[in-house]
């Protein structure tokens, strides 16, 4: 399976993006993630993307689409893969769908996770005061005011992409307000659905023959000459063919009591 979470920042992407890597045994694919580890790693990728990144902007298509074009060749990604945080602009999504059909495939389906924007804040700042619980680094970019351009990027950049995929009939959206189970849930039962949203529909083949006629229809139609050998004289005869042996030993019984009655008034007569 192959699929796109989109969603703004704070919608909850990375967690439904976890658990349906985790349940349908696929990788996920973050490029958030993957440019925070060449930010931490200080490579030059990282380096490049290091105040982008801090500042909420985007990192140039390019350099995601380089980093997204060498991992879905790995070999962990071969069975599948949720990407997450990807594309984030219709030339991203363009460059996927030919990074894509170049291996012969296509997206199953692009999740749209829909949320208020006015819990956004909300959520983030929950989820600093949980990092900070857990005495992990807080995200650079993880502040209200940065947020505020990440969500400016969302709408310019990204949101453009509901557009695009639903005109390509992949998109289905989810409510990301209730929560976490039930829009685990929700997506759950977009997915069960999924290898059918991908298969273009095709439209119901012109008949060429007629309709072979019903049993019932047969009966109806069948003529009654004995020598026509057409199919629906054939089940009419074979519908009947239980039915004559008995009524045959009917009319034989019936013809053997006349002979006898026949025989016995000879009798009397005689
Ligand atoms: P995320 O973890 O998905 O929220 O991404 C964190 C940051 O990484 C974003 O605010 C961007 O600066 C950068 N980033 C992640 N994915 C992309 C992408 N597909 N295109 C451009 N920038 C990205």
């Amino acid at each position: 399976m192959r699929l796109v979470l989109l969603g703004p920042p704070g919608a909850g992407k990375g967690t439904q993006a976890e658990r349906l890597s985790e349940g349908h045994k696929i990788a996920r694919l973050s490029t958030g993630d993957m440019l925070r580890a060449a930010v931490s790693a200080g490579t030059p990728i990282g380096m490049k993307a290091k105040d982008i990144m801090a500042r909420g902007e985007l990192v140039s298509d390019p350099v995601v689409i380089a980093i997204i074009a060498d991992r879905i060749k790995q070999p962990d990604a071969a069975r599948g893969f949720i990407l997450d945080g990807f594309p984030r602009t219709v030339a991203q999504a363009e460059a996927l769908e030919r990074l894509l059909a170049q291996r012969g495939l296509k997206l199953d389906a692009v999740v749209e996770i829909k949320v208020d924007e006015s819990i956004l804040i909300n959520r983030i700042e929950t989820r600093i005061a949980q990092m900070q619980a857990r005495g992990e680094p807080v995200r650079a970019d993880d502040k209200p005011e940065v947020l505020k351009q990440r969500l400016g990027a969302y709408r310019a950049q990204t949101a453009p992409l509901i557009d695009y995929y639903g005109k390509k009939g992949v998109l289905r959206t989810v409510d990301g307000m209730p929560p976490i189970d039930q829009v685990s849930v929700a997506i759950g039962r977009i997915l069960t659905a999924a290898p059918r949203l991908s298969s273009p529909r095709r439209k119901p083949a012109a008949r060429k023959a007629p309709r072979k006629p019903s049993r019932k229809a047969a009966r109806k139609v069948a003529p009654k000459g004995r020598k026509s050998a057409s199919k629906a004289g054939g089940v009419r005869r074979k519908a009947r063919k239980g039915v004559r042996p008995a009524r045959k030993a009917a009319a034989k019984g019936k013809a053997r009591k006349t002979k006898r009655k026949q025989a016995r008034r000879a009798g009397r007569r005689g």
